[in-house]
């Protein structure tokens, strides 16, 4: 149950969301609020920031609890 994988788009990117892995580092929202808001439901706005910062904040996380869907990463 807790192991789902969650996705949020932009029609860019497609980020993937392991709560389960999370370590409540913090670091994705004291890093980029407007995106990253535990305090909203649901928690990630995909309009909060450009796909590029998105991207650049969510390979800072620790835990692999964020991570870029491959399949929607044009960039490679
Ligand atoms: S940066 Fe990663 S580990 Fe830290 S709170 Fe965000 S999702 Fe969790």
């Amino acid at each position: 149950m807790s192991d789902e994988i969650r996705k949020y788009s932009n029609g860019d990117v497609t980020i993937l969301w392991q709560a389960h892995l999370c370590q409540h580092s913090t670091i994705c929202w004291k890093g980029l609020i407007q995106v990253f808001n535990p305090k909203n439901r649901p928690w990630i706005n995909m309009d909060g920031a450009t796909t590029e910062r998105i991207i650049d904040q969510v390979k800072k996380c620790p835990s692999g609890a964020l991570s870029i869907d491959k399949n929607s990463d044009s960039s490679d």
